[in-house]
């Protein structure tokens, strides 16, 4: 541990694995004996192609990713996905089901609105989002053209568990996987087209992540421009125009990591360890509260409130003196929330919790 380094929750761009960043230091000026960095190389150039693919490889790998789907890399943000799901998946009914778990479900559906109709089945905007709402397969609507999720909520800090993603039949299911991307194991085939930002779980903004099962590639409207059409993306092994480079080189150096951590079963280990550690500090607590349904929980994004936001002020404060940073909740729910990503050391976690047991003893 670089003592230089504090340990940060940001929800996103987030903390990296520092021994990522030390790689890419060393590699800075001159990668692999290209003479030059990484950030310099043609996106057409061997070494270049190396990168990408292998990025690809490794990824496919740590999730399990069947060969019928396509891995894209691209720009843009989950928030152009939200356009792009539509404008790529609305070929019969121009229809959707969405689930309204939170802001980023809702922005999704509100994008969807402009080149169809997102009909919003489920919400849980009434009790703030505290929760994942029950659903009930029998009336989930047959003439949609797919259906939409987010895993992860990372304001509210809900999640939907491995065991709990709807099971939606004929009807292709998408999933907004953000925050939770790599962080326990979700089985691929339950969805037709995941995606992801890589500044939560993966890797620096910029990127993209696309996994796209391959029937759903070609039908995109007529109005869809080239840059939003995943068969411009797919046809060219996302090297149509200049990809970011530097974002995927990182995320391969983090899908590295994560293989030598022991892959997706040593991680999601190490998450619920780190998860438990500070959900169990804080039911037990007499000043925070976890405002979150016990069976939705993240194992991301832990949310917390003292009930005086006063009082919750001066912890952020007082914790980022201490070197634990970025503890703020979202402006729109106010409190805590402790960003615990797949790169937050244990460390981190065991420190946040020993500034809140200090916190509680002088405020009780
Ligand atoms: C951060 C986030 C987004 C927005 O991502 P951008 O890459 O900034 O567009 C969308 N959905 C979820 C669940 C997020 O956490």
């Amino acid at each position: 541990m670089n003592n230089d380094r504090v340990f940060n929750f940001s929800a996103g761009p987030s903390v990296l694995p520092e021994e990522v960043l030390s790689i890419a230091a060393k590699e800075m000026l001159n990668y692999n004996n290209s003479g030059m960095s990484v950030m310099e190389m043609s996106h057409r150039s061997k070494v270049y192609e190396s990168i990408i693919s292998d990025a690809e490889k490794h990824l496919r790998s740590l999730m399990n990713i069947p060969d019928h789907y396509k891995v894209l890399f691209l720009q843009g943000g989950a928030s152009t996905q939200f356009a792009m799901v539509p404008l790529n998946l609305f070929t019969k009914y121009k229809r959707a089901s969405y689930i309204d778990t939170g802001s980023w479900a809702s922005k999704a559906a509100k994008e969807a609105n402009k080149y169809g109709e997102a009909v919003v089945i489920a919400s849980s905007k009434e009790d703030n989002y505290s929760h994942i709402p029950k659903l009930d397969p029998s009336i989930f609507p047959k003439d949609v053209d797919y259906f939409h999720i987010t895993t992860n909520n990372t304001i509210y800090g809900t999640r939907y568990t491995p065991e709990n993603i709807p099971d939606t039949g004929s009807t292709p299911l998408i999933g907004d996987m953000s925050s939770n991307i790599l962080s326990e194991y979700y089985d691929i085939n339950k969805f037709s087209l995941i995606y992801a930002g890589a500044q939560k779980n993966m890797g620096p903004a910029g990127v993209t992540i696309v996994i796209i099962k391959e029937e759903l590639i070609g039908h995109a409207m007529d109005i869809t421009p080239t840059m939003l059409d995943y068969k411009t993306h797919a046809d060219n092994d996302s090297l149509y125009n200049t990809p970011p480079c530097y974002s995927i080189y990182m995320c391969k150096l983090v899908f590295e990591w994560l293989i030598k951590q022991g892959g997706l079963a040593a991680i999601e280990e190490k998450n619920k360890y780190k998860a438990n550690l500070l959900y169990s500090y804080i039911d037990n607590s007499t000043l925070f509260k976890n405002p979150v349904a016990v069976e939705d929980r993240s194992l991301m994004n832990i949310t917390f409130i003292t009930g005086n936001q006063e009082l919750d002020a001066s912890f952020v404060k007082e914790a980022a003196q201490k070197g634990l940073v970025n503890l703020k909740g979202h402006r729109s729910v106010g409190g805590m929330r402790a960003s615990i990503y797949n790169a937050m050391p244990v460390e981190g976690v065991e420190k946040l919790i020993a500034f809140m047991k200090e916190f509680e003893a002088k405020h009780k």
